[in-house]
């Protein structure tokens, strides 16, 4: 990893569309594998008799990566271009795809849509590309992805492109925004080369694509927030929560409060890639230990921020919501899982406030009885339990969340405002 900007990347798309193997394929031809790891797949590979297909490597690995990916959700791919670090803000393929895209999402600076030349649009391109319109992806590069299975026909993919673009209208996502490039992510077609196939086409090729994203933003004035993943015990250091600062900057010796846990004290130590640091900034990835903060004392779905600027605990909340796949309707009362950052809070919908005209965003409907599928609305939301969260206008990074209900993403939203317990 070299010291350039940072970037958080989500991959998303429909399944078996070729999430995977375009992440394999980018760590691949950006030389994130080791060298004598390639050369050891190649002659297995080669001994079996299926040479050519080194990066392959990669596949296995991230299948590893996915089992253990369940538990530790921050070891994310890694891989660099001229301009940016990347990080890959999630797990393509997770079984909990997306849950995982929820959080990743939220953290995600931009994303790659992956959609195969040879099936379109799907259900999950749509719900994916929704999400991440609701929770805040600024640019996104369509990869219309398997032109080999399609003759690299520039009609097939002009087809593919039309469908994504009235996709991106429906969602009232900017489609000055969004790039479309077509890819063999098997073949390696556009992805760090140009492809000799694709003569029709003359736009950037994916590396050059991701290299020329905008800048990042680090949210550095806001006062910290970080949002616990997970808390571990190590010896001789001793209660470690894990997380991913998302607004703000932990330093050593900073008072800080963990909310809704209701917990404080100050930093002693704080760890990233396994050495200690003065100070996290908003994306990295740490590990901390603070005075007297016990393993059970706080718990994931925990913000941490500073004491005399804790994280706000709502009682109740004020958010926009845009209803995405609801078997029937939504009515005062309704009681879904609200996902936001790393918690996962059950929480009533106690008022349907107004409905809202999605085109223009304009009041349709003071009060209305319920809300369904394509409807915007503000809700006001009751938490079951202690929930911290901010108005998304306030810390975006902890203003969003998605509403998941039967195995579904049903709604996702942004909140307005909070109020405070
Ligand atoms: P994911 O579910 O979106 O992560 O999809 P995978 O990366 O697991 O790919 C699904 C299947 O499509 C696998 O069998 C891949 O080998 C295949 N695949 C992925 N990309 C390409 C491509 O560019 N061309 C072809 N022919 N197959 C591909």
């Amino acid at each position: 990893m070299s010291d350039e900007q940072h970037q958080n990347l989500a991959i998303i798309g429909h399944v078996d569309h070729g999430k995977s193997t375009l992440v394999g394929r980018l760590l691949y031809e950006t030389g994130s594998v080791p060298e004598h790891v390639i050369e050891q797949h190649k002659e297995e590979a080669e001994e079996k008799g299926k040479g050519g297909f080194e990066f392959a490597y990669v596949m296995d690995n991230l299948a590893e990566e996915r089992e253990r990916g369940v538990t530790i959700d921050i070891a994310h791919q890694e891989f660099s271009t001229d301009a940016y670090d990347f990080t890959i803000v999630d797990c393509p393929g997770h079984r909990d795809f997306v849950k995982n895209m929820i959080t990743g999402a939220s953290q995600a600076d931009n994303a790659v849509l992956v959609v195969a030349a040879d099936d379109g649009v799907q259900p999950q391109t749509q719900e994916h590309v929704f999400l991440a319109r609701t929770l805040g992806i600024g640019e996104l590069i369509v990869g219309v992805n398997k032109m080999d299975l399609v003759d690299y026909g520039e009609s097939e993919y002009k087809q593919v492109v039309e469908e994504v673009k009235d996709l991106l209208t429906q969602v009232r996502f900017d489609s000055e925004n969004a790039k479309f490039i077509p890819l063999s992510a098997f073949e390696g077609d556009n992805v760090a080369s140009e492809s000799e196939h694709t003569d029709w086409y003359d736009g950037e090729i994916l590396l050059e694509a991701l290299n020329n994203l905008p800048a990042p933003e680090p949210p550095t004035d806001a006062p910290l927030r970080l949002p616990i993943q997970d808390v571990y015990t190590i010896s001789g250091i001793g209660t470690v929560p894990v997380g991913r600062v998302e607004t703000g900057i932990l330093n050593t010796g900073d008072n800080v409060s963990f909310q809704p846990s209701d917990v404080s004290g100050e930093v002693k130590t704080v760890e990233m890639h396994h050495e200690e640091v003065p100070k996290a900034e908003p994306g990295d990835n740490v590990g901390f230990n603070v005075r007297g903060v016990g393993k059970d004392d706080i718990r994931r779905g925990d913000v941490c921020g500073p004491a005399d600027d804790p994280p706000s605990v709502a009682e109740t909340f004020q958010a926009q919501i845009v209803v995405m796949q609801h078997p029937s309707v939504i009515t005062e009362g309704y009681t879904p899982v609200f996902h936001a950052h790393t918690a996962q809070v059950a929480c009533t919908v106690e008022s349907i406030d107004k409905k809202i005209d999605p085109s223009s965003g304009e009041v349709a409907e003071e009060n209305p009885d319920f809300i369904q599928n394509g409807d915007a609305a503000v809700v006001t939301v009751r938490p079951q339990k202690p929930l911290s969260i901010e108005p998304s206008s306030e810390i975006p990074e902890l203003g969003s969340f998605a509403i998941r209900d039967m195995g579904q993403t049903i709604a996702a939203g942004k909140v307005l405002s909070v109020n405070e317990r």
